[in-house]
């Protein structure tokens, strides 16, 4: 819900969302004929593997029908992706299975694209620059955060921590993406926390984003609602609550798909800081938003209070912990707020002062 919208504004889902509650296998085996393709691969996180949930998601599968491949680590790079693109081949694969948290899904579809374009990846960077489209590419997200599953975007880091790569264009999102809450029955409530305030920040800078309409705000809107309704019961345990997380995180994904994300996500993009990305996100959110709630709409307004009681029911305190983030780290990331080009989409874009003050308040600088 911008206050200035842009003249011409859009709205794309490309992806067919399978919503399988507890059935993830079984809507694995169902989706896969329906795209054409020779043969599947698998990319997937490593901590999937070791706690025996990948067995579990690929066991509806003919034996040998998707080779999996090397196992991806946190933030993967173009190095690895290269190699997984490599080990493809090997095996006859031309269509991916990405399974994973934000890690997992990027992966694979960065392999997608290398599948079909040869060659390093780092000329492809930007907007709709790569040949031909990637390979068909099947996301099943074992977190509830990233919303990787139905985006366009690809990001990866670099081996040598220079920026991060970002690969984005239309017809790059996953063609299905199998939504399972009970594929993050396992996962420990830390990372099931800071996913779901990375989804949290995506539907709240859909919000506010210049580039909203009420497309987007239709999806952002119910997006905040059922995270923060859902966030709660989901670290409790509850079944229901997890599936319903997993679904919003997909819905604020299309939301900040298309309006574009804003001020949070450009400050959390520092490639000097090495917080995790839903941690910096969750800090940030509050903060941004209180420097401009005063321009937004009544109903937004509402939005940003519901954010502090959340924030004390799920015990997440939205400052930076003494030493976490030193008076470097506090520039690279007021640095980052300004040069990414994200920020202009704030509806007041800050300045570089701003970003320090509002990062001091956000215990950054703290010893
Ligand atoms: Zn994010």
């Amino acid at each position: 819900m911008s206050t200035q919208p842009p003249a011409l504004s859009h709205f794309q889902a490309a992806t067919r969302v399978v919503i399988a509650p507890g059935r993830a296998a079984a809507a694995l085996a169902v989706e896969l004929p329906r795209v054409a393709c020779a043969r599947w691969c698998v990319v997937a996180d490593r901590g999937l593997a070791e706690n025996g949930g990948l067995d579990r998601l690929l066991r509806a599968l003919p034996r040998d029908a998707a080779p999996v491949l090397e196992l991806v680590g946190e933030d993967p790079d173009a190095e690895t992706i290269g190699r997984l693109v490599a080990q493809a081949r090997d095996r006859g694969s031309d269509a991916v299975i990405a399974i994973g948290g934000g890690s997992g899904l990027c992966a694979g579809k960065a392999v997608a694209i290398g599948l079909a374009n040869p060659g390093p990846l780092a000329p492809h960077a930007g907007h709709d620059r790569l040949e031909r489209p990637p390979a068909p590419c099947l996301a099943i997200p074992t977190t509830a955060g990233s919303g990787s599953e139905v985006s366009e975007v690809v990001i990866l880091h670099q081996a040598d921590g220079g920026p991060h790569l970002m690969i984005r264009g239309r017809g790059y999102a996953p063609r299905v993406a199998i939504l399972d809450g009970e594929v993050m029955r396992t996962l420990p409530t830390r990372p099931m926390l800071l996913a779901a305030l990375d989804a949290l920040a995506h539907a709240y800078e859909a919000l506010w984003s210049r580039g909203a309409d009420r497309f987007t705000d239709a999806f952002a809107f119910s997006a905040a609602r059922q995270l923060r309704e859902a966030l709660p019961p989901a670290l409790d345990g509850d079944a229901a609550a997890r599936q319903q997380l997993i679904e919003a995180s997909a819905m604020a994904n299309y939301a900040c798909g298309n309006s574009e994300l804003a001020t949070v996500h450009a400050m959390s993009s520092a490639p000097e800081v090495h917080l995790p990305h839903g941690y910096q996100t969750g800090v940030l959110l509050p903060h941004v938003a209180r420097r401009i709630a005063d321009v937004l709409p009544a109903a937004v307004q509402a939005e940003i209070e519901a954010l502090e009681p959340l924030y004390a029911k799920v015990g997440f305190v939205s400052r930076f912990a003494p030493g976490e983030l030193d008076e470097a780290g506090l520039e690279a990331v007021a640095r980052a707020g300004i040069e990414n080009p994200l920020s202009s989409n704030d509806p007041r874009p800050p300045t570089f002062e701003e970003l320090r003050t509002l990062l001091r308040e956000a215990g950054a600088g703290d010893r």
